[in-house]
């Protein structure tokens, strides 16, 4: 029997993914080039709304409802299969809270009115705006899809033999723009490239501002903090209800200067300063780092999650709790990505696994700092409480400080795959050629470690 719950979808109703204002998707993770996928890209996008209410996004909301696959959908299907919670069903969590059911409509004993009601809701609350491939920055774990700066070295490589997909500047941003399609947004996500530095960023800003409706919109940007935010930026987007500035910063000093190509770290230690300045007088612009764990960075964990607690520390002048978590939010300012694709660059190809110890010891570190930050002024914000309530509140809020950098560990733990180890290796001396840079005196012990596991082999 078909069974909604597998393929019920709420980015169906309430999401548009657009990219470069041409290919609109229900998700970032949709594909639309898959075989009998049902969303195509458009000629032309006139509008969100006529988007949402399309016959292809009709069709994909009947089909998800009847239990009928989506072959767009694919990747989330895989994830599920392999017991990993995807991206549908998080996008699906809040009815899971509600305790709604998505076999309400099967039976038919219940007044399911309501929970049809919202189950079956079309009203688009979420937009994403992937503003094209626009970027200062040729970071190593990335490529030409996604920054202009990396269409000559991918190009380089290709003809030096190491096969990597090349990709011309698609920076030719149309957002449609219709006053109503904002009525009942609720948050807009921005990614590129580097959004912010996108020549229509601040306009498309604006049209919405205009819109009228950005009072009740929350913000969500990416950045590579490459560069320091002007007042003109920051007033527009005191206007929203909410910003979230989402800094991809992946190390310090030589880590953050080898692997993120053409950055500086002085110049993106300054910009994250600058922004922990700017939610520390702002009501409504909150900060969150969210590096990138790689062969990289992976053995200078303790050290940029050391730099980011500090550096909160600091500008904040609260101890060290306090400086990370976010109360409005109930939850800390970091969140832990990792690289997936190209395989090589995988954190757990990192072969030296003793690294792992000095996580561990990172992590008591951090019960410790903890428990002291608790000692003080923040400790009675949780005064009031019955033991027990202090105690599942103490465990949970530890828990979350250190979630990240135990998922850092298991990533670091998996297997070094030799095949893909030689791909680093061969991607390593090509790049650093191009490059004119050296990984040998940036990352020593990287370099030194992956070629000992080879030369064993
Ligand atoms: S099922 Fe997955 S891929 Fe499909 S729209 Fe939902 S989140 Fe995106």
């Amino acid at each position: 029997m078909a069974d909604p719950t597998k393929t019920y979808c709420k980015y169906f109703f309430n999401h548009v993914a657009l990219y470069n204002g041409r290919v609109a998707n229900p998700c970032c993770r949709y594909g639309w080039g898959v075989k009998d996928a049902t969303i195509k890209p458009m000629p032309k996008v006139n509008s969100f709304k006529e988007i949402l209410h399309s016959e292809q996004w009709q069709k994909l909301r009947h089909n998800s409802m009847a239990g009928i696959p989506e072959p767009g959908c694919k990747k989330c299907y895989v994830e599920e299969a392999n017991g990993i919670k995807s991206l549908r069903n998080m996008a699906n969590e809040m009815f899971r809270e509600d305790k709604m059911d998505i076999r309400a409509g099967m039976d038919s004993t219940r007044d399911w009115t309501n929970v049809l009601g919202k189950l079956y809701e079309t009203k688009l609350t979420y937009i994403e705006m992937n503003l094209g491939n626009h970027c200062n920055l040729a970071c190593n774990i990335c490529s030409s899809t996604l920054s202009t700066k990396w269409e000559k070295d991918d190009a380089e490589l290709t003809s030096r033999g190491f096969q990597r997909g090349v990709f011309g500047p698609d920076t030719k941003l149309e957002v449609p723009f219709n006053a109503e399609d904002y009525e009942h947004v609720e948050t807009i996500k921005f990614v590129g490239g580097e959004p912010m530095l996108h020549p229509k960023f601040m306009s498309t800003v604006e049209d919405i501002i205009n819109s009228g409706h950005a009072e009740h919109i929350r913000l969500q940007i990416f950045t590579n903090a490459s560069w320091v935010p002007k007042g003109k930026l920051i007033a527009r987007l005191k206007q929203f209800k909410k910003v979230r500035i989402s800094l991809s910063i992946d190390g310090t000093e030589q880590v953050n200067n080898y692997s993120r190509h053409l950055s500086d770290w002085s110049i993106v230690n300054a910009t994250a300063r600058k922004w922990l300045e700017i939610e520390k007088e702002s009501k409504t612009i909150q900060v969150k780092w969210e590096p990138t764990l790689s062969i990289y960075n992976a053995n200078h964990v303790p050290e940029m999650f050391k730099w980011w607690f500090d550096l909160n520390r600091i500008v904040k002048e609260v101890g060290f709790y306090e400086a990370i978590w976010n109360e409005e939010q109930g939850d800390i300012n970091y969140y832990l990505n990792n690289v997936h694709s190209p395989e090589y660059l995988r954190p757990g190809n990192y072969a030296d696994k003793t690294v792992s110890k000095d996580i561990d010891k990172f992590l008591d570190e951090i019960t410790i700092r903890f428990d002291e930050s608790l000692l003080s002024p923040s400790r009675r914000k949780l005064g009031g409480k019955t033991h027990d309530a202090l105690e599942d509140d103490y465990r949970f809020r530890l828990n979350s400080i250190k979630d990240p950098i135990k998922k850092a560990k298991s990533l670091i733990l998996e297997p070094v795959n030799n095949k893909e180890l030689t791909d680093f290796k061969k991607f390593t001396v090509l790049l650093d050629d191009i490059r004119k840079k050296d990984i040998k005196k940036d990352l020593p012990k990287l370099w030194e470690i992956s070629n000992k596991i080879l030369d064993k082999s």
